[in-house]
């Protein structure tokens, strides 16, 4: 009986090779067009112990944005100095811990004007430097590009209304803080190069209107990654250092990406099995052992690419017919539960699996507590060995803290 014995499906499986592959496709993006770069890593896309602590290892800073994020980075051994602490609403004790270590903190809520007030008014012998987070109209400059929300976005101070350069001034009035860098993460959907270099020509035009020396520019996240018909990393920073290079220099201004799906959509797969087909009237469903809830809880996906393994030792391919229709389904008892249609293919049997690619990046951990647990996390190191990172959740984990004997 060998380690695959024990793969129980459903599992999500990293594969190394990828990662890696992904890893120096960034590295390299920012070493060959900016050169002075911290390569940061999204928390919240995919927090998984062994990959938080993996990409620490591959030098990447932790990006986060609650006190449960930051308590779980520095459990794994990050460092307050390799820590950017961003977000809307921040805890007081973090964020001065961040400033006074060195960290990377970019300001985005009304309360953190006053907490950086109170920092230097305590600690008037120390130098502190903040970054801001930009809210600017994209919808302005690129009309064409499908925006996340409709409205635009809520996030950092609104550059259009003249609260950036209010809290600009407020941040420069205080003798030991200066204004250091600026944030300007942006989610569209269709994650085009053409928004990196409006985002960039941004950063240009405040720290030119306002007169910033910067030492960083944060770019964020929000690339592709991983597929070969879209944009990669050579391409956002080539634009990205084209349009900083106008007004900052790479001697003096570091600029930051914090990407999250994009590094690691390629590594991951969610493998399924088929355990049930059912002939209801003129409809052939599929029953599997994952869920819509485990690749798709927001239901924002309209595709799920995957490959199928037959099991052909039970069921030989010249065997089966070829079916006019098989909808895959998931194992809840949600009706909505219903991945794609399989048409004019080969039948599928129980015992043939289903395995999603590019699956995971996300919902390896934005994995509902519904009617089952989190599915488990198998790495596929590059030498092929198996390790298990994450074992599935089952009722000691669900239990745990909760109390029934008073019912
Ligand atoms: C979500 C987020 C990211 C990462 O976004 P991806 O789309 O996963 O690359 C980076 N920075 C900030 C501030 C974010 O909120």
């Amino acid at each position: 009986m060998g380690v695959k014995a024990t793969m129980q499906t459903p599992f999500f499986k990293i594969k190394e090779t990828d990662l890696q592959y992904d890893i120096a496709l960034l590295k390299q993006a920012l070493e060959d067009n900016w050169g002075n770069a911290i390569a940061g890593y999204s928390v919240k896309t995919n927090s998984l112990p062994w990959l938080l602590t993996y990409l620490k290892q591959e030098g990447f800073w932790a990006e986060v944005v609650s006190h449960t994020e930051y308590d779980l980075v520095r459990r794994l051994g990050y460092d307050d100095a390799k820590i950017i602490y961003n977000g809307p609403m921040k805890e007081k004790e973090i964020f001065k811990r961040i400033l006074s270590a060195g960290g990377y903190l970019n300001m985005d809520s009304s309360e953190e004007l006053d907490w950086i007030e109170e920092l230097s008014r305590d600690d008037p012998d120390r130098q502190f430097e903040v970054g801001l987070r930009v809210n600017f109209d994209i919808a302005s400059h690129c009309p064409e590009e499908e925006l996340a929300e409709e409205e635009g976005s809520r996030f950092g101070y609104c550059y259009e209304n003249g609260i950036l350069e209010q809290a600009i001034r407020r941040v420069q009035s205080l003798p030991n803080v200066s204004v250091a860098g600026l944030h300007l993460h942006s989610s569209t959907r269709s994650r085009s190069v053409g928004v990196y270099g409006i985002i960039a020509g941004m950063a240009v035009r405040i720290a030119k209107e306002y007169q910033l020396s910067l030492s960083y520019v944060d770019l964020g996240g929000g690339y592709f990654g991983g597929r070969d018909d879209k944009p990669d990393y050579r391409d956002y920073f080539k634009e990205i250092g084209r349009v900083l290079r106008e007004y900052f220099d790479p001697a003096i201004t570091k600029i930051i990406a914090e990407p999250g799906i994009s590094l690691i959509s390629r590594a991951i797969v969610f493998e399924t099995t088929v355990k049930d087909v059912k002939l209801i009237r003129n409809h052939k469903y599929l029953v599997t052992d994952g869920s819509r809830t485990n690749l798709n809880p927001l239901v924002t996906r309209h595709s799920y690419p995957h490959h199928i393994i037959y099991d052909e030792e039970t069921y030989p391919l010249d065997k089966r017919r070829t079916e006019p229709s098989q909808w895959v389904c998931g194992f809840t008892c949600m009706e909505y539960d219903r991945l794609f249609e399989i048409q004019n293919d080969k039948e599928l049997k129980p015992g043939d699996r289903i395995v999603y690619d590019a699956a995971g990046g996300y919902t390896i951990c934005l994995n509902p507590l519904f009617i089952n647990y989190f599915p488990a996390v198998w790495i596929e190191r590059q030498d092929g060995g198996l390790f298990l990172a994450r074992a599935a959740w089952g009722n000691d984990e669900y239990l745990q803290k909760n109390d029934w004997k008073q019912s």
